[in-house]
């Protein structure tokens, strides 16, 4: 095997700059949208609104006071062996189900999946906080005109690694990545249940060590539950992380204080979610907010918003 010329430290590295330079990770003024704006984030084919709703009317309600906003800040990212038998349990009925990936559905030759959480900017966060119910244009701004940036990261890593002459894919561009956010049907891939993706970040993310689920089902990453999440598959075999948690809720002290923020009153005993209630709530935001929506209210004004928390 030919050694690595990038270490996991450099991609870090490179990937924090990106992040900090990349126009994307800034709400554009109006005049810079482009014919461009609806493939660059993927919004047609990743939205709640099942493909109806325009992503070129993004920013048309551009403020002054946000233009220029950040959305994320510099990225954690962990390395795992894409041999790790987890991705298997993934395919459990009682995880996501057998219509779930492997590594090696992206990449035969797959050795290392690369997971990236972009933790909210301080902004975005605070301005969550003055409503319970609602959700702040700053939020919103971020989740989904932000998306755009969550992919260019994506992009942006894929290509560090073959520029460097190894195979690399980001399942979230690629047209075999599927995923239905809400309960109506998907084109052709009815294979994908409600509320369900064949490459669930989170899962992932369990698997490569970034971090663990909150009680909420919300996921905790080294830099907290307040961020976003995206993944390379790569046959570069860069050295994995050895993860600091050993089941999967290990990051969440059960406080509950997620589920009590609920404003759809979304969590049933024991901490189960109901998705058709939380996606009503959703698609109440889409009427309101479109072409944005989103809440994030078991996502922001928690304890473990910017970190994990030992075991409770
Ligand atoms: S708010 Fe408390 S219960 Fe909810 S995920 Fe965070 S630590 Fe766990
Ligand atoms: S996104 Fe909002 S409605 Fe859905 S579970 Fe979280 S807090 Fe509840």
């Amino acid at each position: 095997m030919r050694p690595n010329a990038m270490d996991k430290q450099t991609l870090i590295r490179i990937a924090g700059d990106f992040c900090d330079n990349s126009p994307t990770n800034y709400l554009p003024d109006r005049a810079l949208l482009s014919e461009g704006a609806a493939e660059g984030n993927n919004f047609a084919r990743n939205n709640i609104y099942g493909n109806a709703s325009d992503a070129l009317r993004l920013g048309a309600d551009s403020e002054s006071d946000y233009v220029g906003m950040r959305f994320y800040k510099r990225p954690v990212l962990s390395v795992g062996a894409a041999s790790n038998p987890g991705f298997f349990d993934i395919k459990k009925p009682e995880a996501v189900g057998a219509f779930h990936k492997l590594p090696s559905d992206w990449i035969p030759d797959a050795k290392r999946v690369l997971s990236l959480c972009l933790p909210f900017e301080d902004r975005i966060l605070a301005s969550t906080k003055n409503d319970p119910v609602e959700p702040s244009l700053e939020w919103l701004m971020a989740r989904v005109d932000g998306q755009k940036h969550l992919l260019a990261l994506g992009a942006f890593v894929r290509d560090a690694i073959t520029q460097e002459g190894y195979a690399a894919i980001c399942p979230q561009l690629e047209d075999e990545y599927a995923m239905r956010p809400a309960h109506f049907p998907l084109p052709d891939r009815n294979d994908i249940p409600p509320y369900a993706s064949n490459w669930s970040e989170r899962h992932v993310g369990v698997v490569t060590g970034l971090g663990t689920f909150g009680l909420s089902t919300n996921f905790i990453s080294k830099a907290g539950c307040a961020g976003r999440l995206i993944s390379v598959v790569t046959d570069m075999a860069l050295c994995p992380d050895e993860k600091d948690y050993n089941s999967y809720l290990d990051y969440c002290n059960k406080c509950g204080a997620c589920i009590r923020k609920c404003p759809a009153a979304a969590y049933l005993e024991g901490g189960k979610k109901d998705h058709r209630l939380c996606g009503e709530h959703i698609h109440k935001t889409c009427m309101k907010y479109e072409p944005r929506y989103g809440c994030g209210k078991c996502q922001s004004g928690i304890p473990c918003e910017r970190r994990p928390l030992a075991k409770g």
